[in-house]
């Protein structure tokens, strides 16, 4: 099969954040250095080749940037300065961008005008939203549920999980279909000497049984859930981004699942005793997110680690939605143990109006979308393999 080869492809990943993969002379140092590379699926060298000679195919259907946990250690003793740790990061939001069949993906990673200009559309819409169809503002107690019910935020929630979902799903399977190639080459030939009975064919997609995605769900599931494989890096800076990635993943799902499936208990007028599960699983997801993040801000300022060293725009922008969403939901919680009424409602649009760009745009699109695309290109190989062996 002939390979497309696109000699622009260099230039385009400039804007992913892809800088110095021109200087990279091939020695195979990163690949030997990295304790996640295998012998079945070696990188980053290989992707790096792939990159260089305009091999855009073979790039899209490479499952190694999801392998990768950016250690950083494979940059450290690069001979030429190439940056490989950076370079498996501009990747993933090249292949993000790839997977999306919007549009939304590239131009978020690739135009800083349109980021802002997103962000800022999609907060406008909210604090819209809020300005013409807010409730009573009630000004002698907090009544937050009477200034924006629980149950209308609630429902626009679940449209809102229903439609990020949607997206999101969809360029999974654009990535399932790319990782996994063409569907021929699962069709073993029959041996016509060997009069051993066919295994029954069953349902397929894309040339592999559907039993087997099934059997196979416990690697995504298991991957999913635990992050795993980021502590198989053998690197020692790793400890702490292994720390600070499950304090800002769990934090998040924390209080993603209080918001979007218990509203009704979390966004309640009266104040809820200091031991009730739900607000010490509020303190635990706010604690992990407001110190995940500040973490990694001061990393990026400081720039002492590797992985800190080079920031795209959507790395500030994803980390400084994040923290503000936070710190504005700690205001709210304050000013109502404080009785603050009309602070309470103006903070809490403030909150929303940058809660939802975050969600909207960081899900599906950007950052996030990661959280899925890492434990399902492991997902995919084993699947894979199995179908091939
Ligand atoms: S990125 Fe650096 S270490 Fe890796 S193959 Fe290229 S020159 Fe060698
Ligand atoms: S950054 Fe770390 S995990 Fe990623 S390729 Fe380099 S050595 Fe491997």
């Amino acid at each position: 099969m002939a390979t497309s080869v696109d000699p622009g492809l260099l230039v385009q990943l400039n804007k992913y954040g892809v800088e110095d993969a021109a200087t990279c002379f091939n020695c195979g140092n990163c690949t030997a250095v990295c304790t996640l590379s295998s012998e079945d699926t070696p990188f980053p060298r290989k992707v790096i080749r792939y990159l260089q000679i305009g091999a855009e195919e073979k790039l899209l259907h490479a499952p190694e940037p999801w392998l990768c946990y950016y250690c950083g250690d494979c940059s450290e003793t690069c001979p030429r300065d190439a940056n490989p740790g950076e370079v498996m990061m501009g990747l993933r939001r090249y292949l993000t961008a790839r997977y999306d069949w919007t549009g939304i993906s590239h131009l978020f990673y690739t135009s800083k005008v349109f980021e802002i200009c997103a962000i800022l559309f999609v907060a406008g819409l909210v604090g819209t939203g809020f300005y013409l169809f807010h409730g009573p503002i009630v000004t002698d107690r907090v009544a937050l549920n009477e200034f924006a019910s629980s149950h209308v935020i609630e429902i626009l929630d679940l449209i809102m999980l229903l439609i990020l979902s949607g997206f999101l799903l969809s360029n999974a399977r654009r990535m399932a279909r790319a990782v996994l190639g063409d569907p021929d080459q699962y069709t073993r030939e029959t041996n016509a000497e060997d009069d051993t009975p066919a295994a029954p064919e069953g349902k397929k997609w894309n040339g592999i049984p559907v039993s087997l995605y099934i059997d196979e769900l416990k690697t995504l599931l298991v991957n999913f859930a635990t992050q795993k494989r980021f502590k198989d890096c053998k690197s020692k800076s790793q400890d702490m981004q292994w720390l600070i990635h499950l304090l800002i993943m769990t934090g998040y799902s924390t209080i993603f699942i209080l918001v979007v499936v218990f509203l009704r208990w979390f966004q309640r007028d009266e104040i809820l005793s200091f031991w009730h599960p739900v607000r010490l699983l509020g303190y635990y997801g706010t604690f992990a997110i407001l110190y995940g993040t500040t973490y990694a801000i001061i990393g990026r300022l400081q720039k002492t680690k590797t992985v800190y060293k080079y920031s795209h725009s959507s790395d500030w922008a994803f980390l400084i939605l994040l923290w503000l969403t936070t710190f504005t939901g700690i205001l709210i919680h304050f000013t109502r143990l404080l009785g603050m009424p009309l602070s309470t409602y103006y903070i809490y649009v403030i909150h929303m109006m940058i809660a939802v760009p975050m969600l909207v745009l960081e899900v599906p699109f950007a950052k996030w979308a990661h959280l899925l695309y890492r434990p399902l290109a492991l997902y995919l190989i084993r699947v894979k393999e199995r179908a091939l062996s």
